[in-house]
């Protein structure tokens, strides 16, 4: 079994270029990161102990604007998962024609054992290792798994202080208090629902009729769970990564929070029984939708899935083995570049306010938003149904035309 992320991630853009405008050539210039940089950031911890943090930066592609992605804090980190979202990046932000090029980087690190001012240190410790690296017009970090707000306002205030300017757009996903945009705190999940939604209206289904599991219940899934409920959507079953939680009769996502932010994750919750978390993937639900992290449906499970549908809110859920499968099974998977682009949508339109200076409103962002989303939907939606292929072939054979125009247009082969 191969779940190399990034190996994965490369399949997926072969599995796509033959649908694509694209000169073969270029293909291989799409497959591989321009750079990859691991630092070493040593922390003096709160007892007076030195730690040495490993730290990732890798830039994909950068030939359709600045490279741009998340920041991931997670004992797991290590180079071949960075490498392969990086990749995603690039192939997220030419699906939803925002632009930026792609990038992704990483601390090796639990962040829960760390205490609030040494996350600050390792934080600033990141910035000082990868200062040359980063900026408004180079590298736009942002948050992902176990990073926030507040460590974007760190990143802000370390790189203003070193280059002595203040440079709010050199990451987003920012408080609102320090320039931070309307709505992005809830942008990944926001986008998610609008693209569901269209989905649903293609097919021909009504949200009142169906039922969902999320599998992961943090910024993105504990938003999605909220406006799905929101919209009568019955939430059959939540997981975190202590807990997975069922209730035929529907979970309140509102009292789920609550109680997770008392007890910290959804272990013990009573309104509903504890599964397995791979029973969540058996369930008779109309829709599955991961929120974690990747590689969760494998070959191994994928052929146990009864949804007809599958919402990658997180970023690389599926591998591509599991792919074939569901595709066989008649799964339709609404692939992460698109599905979770909302986040990096509304972090461009953070960035462009950054640089405008003027601030737009609630309804202005959501407006955009869903016509970003909307719009990428039926292009990829239309292409995979005239072209007979998956919408995650679509999507890639879509960003490759953007991509490899980019990259041809700028003399790459010349
Ligand atoms: N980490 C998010 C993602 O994977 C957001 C990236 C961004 O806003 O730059 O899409």
């Amino acid at each position: 079994m191969n779940n190399n992320p990034f190996e994965n991630a490369q399949r997926q853009i072969d599995s796509a270029a033959k649908y694509s405008d694209c000169d073969q050539e270029i293909i291989k210039v799409l497959k591989e990161p321009e750079r990859v940089v691991e630092v070493s950031i040593p922390l003096e911890m709160d007892n007076g102990k030195i730690r040495i943090f490993k730290g990732f930066r890798v830039q994909h592609n950068n030939y359709r604007g600045p490279y741009k992605g998340g920041l991931r804090y997670h004992p797991d980190v290590n180079l071949d998962e960075v490498k392969a979202l990086a990749t995603w990046m690039t192939f997220k932000c030419a699906t939803v024609d925002i632009p930026y090029g792609g990038a992704k980087g990483g601390i090796a690190v639990n962040p829960k054992e760390l205490s609030e001012h040494e996350l600050k240190h390792l934080t600033h410790g990141w910035v000082n290792k990868l200062f040359e690296l980063i900026g408004p017009d180079t590298d736009i970090p942002a948050p992902d798994v176990y990073t926030n707000a507040q460590t974007m306002s760190w990143i802000m205030d370390e790189y203003s202080r070193i280059s002595r300017k203040h440079s709010p757009a050199v990451v987003t996903g920012k408080p609102l208090e320090n320039e931070g945009s309307l709505g992005r705190d809830t942008a990944t999940a926001q986008g998610a629902a609008y693209v569901l939604f269209e989905y649903l209206k293609a097919k021909s289904l009504n949200p009142q009729d169906i039922t969902v599991a999320i599998q992961g219940f943090g910024n993105a899934g504990a938003n999605m769970a909220d406006i799905l409920f929101h919209h009568k959507i019955k939430i059959l079953a939540v997981a975190d990564s202590k807990a997975t939680i069922y209730n035929k009769e529907g979970l309140d996502p509102h009292d789920l929070d609550e109680y997770k932010r008392k007890h910290v994750s959804l272990l013990g919750y009573k309104k509903g029984k504890e599964i397995s978390s791979q029973e969540l993937f058996k369930l008779n639900v109309n829709i599955i939708i991961p929120a974690a992290l990747e590689n969760v449906i494998t070959k191994d499970n994928a052929k146990d899935i009864k949804a007809k549908c599958v919402l990658e809110v997180a970023n690389g859920p599926s591998t591509p083995e599991a792919d074939t499968i569901l595709t066989k099974n008649g799964v339709d998977v609404i692939p992460d570049i698109l599905a979770n682009a909302g986040g990096v949508t509304v972090s461009y339109f953070e960035w462009v306010q950054n640089r405008s200076r003027f601030y737009w409103t609630q309804e202005e962002i959501e407006q955009k938003l869903a016509q970003k989303m909307s719009s990428a939907f039926y292009d990829i939606y239309n292409f995979s149904v005239n072209k007979n292929i998956t919408m995650r072939q679509a999507a890639y054979a879509l960003a490759i035309n953007r991509i490899g125009k980019a990259v041809k247009n700028r003399g790459i082969l010349n």
